[in-house]
């Protein structure tokens, strides 16, 4: 999608929309992969999503994804969130409804989808560890909000992130920065993990680093299966925390 004027015209963004529905119906989408004819393929999609199984380590993104400004990205969400209202037979009249599809697109491209966005990376400044300090720090129980790809419901969760020092340390709100960054994604929970400690080692030029996620997610709590007493652990260790003895004090800092 380009960014284009004309897709602001609501006319033409019918069109548009009648032409891809027209598509699916007809069996025709690329890959056929929403093809509502094509049972199997539906179901294979469903298990994926209730699975939460996730294709890579980089977000999925294609090239041409910020070559929209964020206030068009906002117009042309509110436009649609509307219609996705209109479809579910909501009143957009109703004074408490009307303001919805603003604020859902404001809150999708300025707030919890702002981590797609590398232009809103945190700046890490390194300083150097003049305290001489080479144990393990651990930064524990930051506080995680990220969403699911699958269902674009929140994980709800913690993560605990550790780095020995290489001579360099960094402030303590950049690793909690570094953490709200990548969340704030439509996320796995495997590739946050992943994308945490691989940001971690490349700001902190070391390989000694780990990373563990205790999550929640909605979709397995308030739908599907709806289990609201599971939790989700993933953990990453890298360098010397791959030694037994190592992880196991890095545990044991978590649980105390
Ligand atoms: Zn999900």
């Amino acid at each position: 999608m380009k960014p284009d004027e004309t897709m602001l015209n609501t006319e033409n963004n019918k069109h548009h929309i009648n032409g891809l529905l027209e598509k699916r119906v007809n069996g025709n989408h690329n890959k056929n992969r929403f093809s509502t004819q094509n049972g199997s393929v539906i179901a294979e999609m469903e298990d994926l999503g209730d699975n939460h199984v996730g294709t890579s380590l980089d977000t999925p993104m294609r090239k041409d994804a910020f070559d929209m400004n964020d206030d068009l990205k906002v117009e042309l969400i509110e436009k649609h969130f509307e219609q996705i209202m209109n479809i579910l037979g909501l009143d957009l009249n109703d004074d408490s409804l009307s303001g919805t599809p603003h604020r859902v697109a404001k809150m999708y491209v300025k707030e919890i989808f702002s981590g797609l966005n590398p232009a809103n990376k945190p700046r890490v400044a390194l300083f150097d560890n003049k305290y001489q300090y080479n144990q393990m720090l651990v930064e524990k129980d930051i506080t995680l909000y990220s969403f699911c790809e699958h269902h674009f419901v929140p994980i709800i969760g913690r993560a605990h992130v550790a780095y020995i020092s290489n001579g360099k340390v960094v402030g303590l709100s950049k690793i909690n920065r570094i953490v709200q960054y990548y969340a704030k994604r439509p996320q796995v929970q495997e590739r946050l993990t992943k994308q945490i400690a691989e940001e971690m080692k490349r700001v902190l030029q070391t390989e000694d680093v780990a990373v563990l996620i205790d999550a929640e997610h909605l979709c397995v709590a308030a739908r599907g299966v709806e289990d609201v007493n599971s939790s989700t652990i993933t953990a990453e260790y890298c360098g010397k925390f791959e030694d037994k003895a190592t992880r196991k004090e890095y545990l044991s800092h978590i649980r105390s």
